[in-house]
């Protein structure tokens, strides 16, 4: 019998992303739900996020981050586990930073993004294969946005999703595991928005989301409006009670996020009437389960 159909077993959920604040603003409230009902979660943070710039005001001239961003932002994706009642790992690779400029600079020597794949997913290879996760979940192929680093955390996930299992393929990295399904998420999913969108202009609110859903809503080549996702949504989770937890993580990572800023434009009671589940789209499945989903363990309990 395999540990994913002995349901004594805990089940386990991996999450993958770029820097510390990434998983507390894609999938929080889930990772926080399944935490809370028992299963084992864990965040592989690619890198230290040395090569963030603050993004808060009240934080602008504190001395620690202005010194140390990495040493700052350790403590606040600690703060950030701890709300979310979640595990934490760091794969140990340097931000490659979000080039800028016409033409764009080079990225740094030896950053996340620059590696040969092989040696960017041995870490995640190794910490799935002592993890043992049956779910993984990632970035698309545009790393949700095109940070180099979040595309690499898309290509790191995907690569220790096929690899881990197979005893051959990165032999140092510890023993086989394989993981069950993949995800993608979906955590800025145009159909969020726009229902967010015409949920605060029903409200006579001001809508942040206007220029997001008019890039949304321009035809594609074929004429498609607005042009189909290239992953579609096959999972809701339904999480709207762990949205102030998701709120409370996110503002931990405080020299990354305004307090008064976008991601908190919309009340979480407006956010539970309006859209109370986050999206994934479910990638690649070795266990059978009938789409659409409202588990990310469909399949395997
Ligand atoms: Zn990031």
């Amino acid at each position: 019998m395999t540990a994913s159909s002995n349901s004594q077993v805990p089940l386990r959920l991996l999450a993958v992303h770029a820097h510390p604040d990434d998983e507390s603003s894609k999938g929080a409230a889930t990772m926080a739900m399944y935490a809370a009902t028992g299963v084992d979660v864990m965040v592989a943070t690619c890198t230290d996020g040395s090569r963030g710039d603050i993004q808060n005001p009240a934080v602008e001239g504190e001395p620690h981050p202005k010194r140390d961003m990495a040493g700052a932002r350790r403590l606040e994706m600690a703060n950030a586990a701890s709300i979310l009642g979640i595990k934490q790992a760091w794969l140990g690779f340097v931000d490659s930073g979000l080039p800028e400029g016409d033409p764009l600079p080079p990225l740094p020597a030896g950053s996340f993004a620059t590696l040969p794949l092989e040696r960017a997913a041995a870490p995640l290879v190794r910490l799935v294969r002592s993890f043992k996760p049956h779910v993984i979940l990632s970035y698309d192929e545009n790393g949700g946005y095109p940070h180099p680093d979040h595309i690499m955390a898309h290509r790191v996930a995907v690569e220790a999703f096929e690899a881990a299992g197979d005893p051959g393929r990165y032999p140092d990295a510890g023993e086989a595991w394989e993981p069950s399904k993949l995800y993608y998420d979906r955590a800025f999913s145009p159909e969020r928005f726009r229902a967010l969108h015409f949920a605060l202009e029903e409200a006579g609110l001001q809508s942040p989301y206007a220029e997001r859903l008019a890039a949304w809503l321009e035809s594609d080549a074929e004429g498609h409006t607005p042009p189909p996702a290239p992953h579609p949504t096959t999972t809701q989770i339904d999480c709207g009670d762990y949205f102030e937890v998701r709120d409370d993580a996110l503002r931990a990572h405080r020299t990354q996020v305004d307090p008064l800023g976008f991601f908190f434009a919309v009340s979480p009671d407006m956010q539970r009437r309006t859209w109370p589940w986050e999206d994934y789209s479910l990638i690649h499945s070795r266990v059978p389960s009938e789409l659409p989903e409202k588990d990310l363990f469909a399949g395997l309990r």
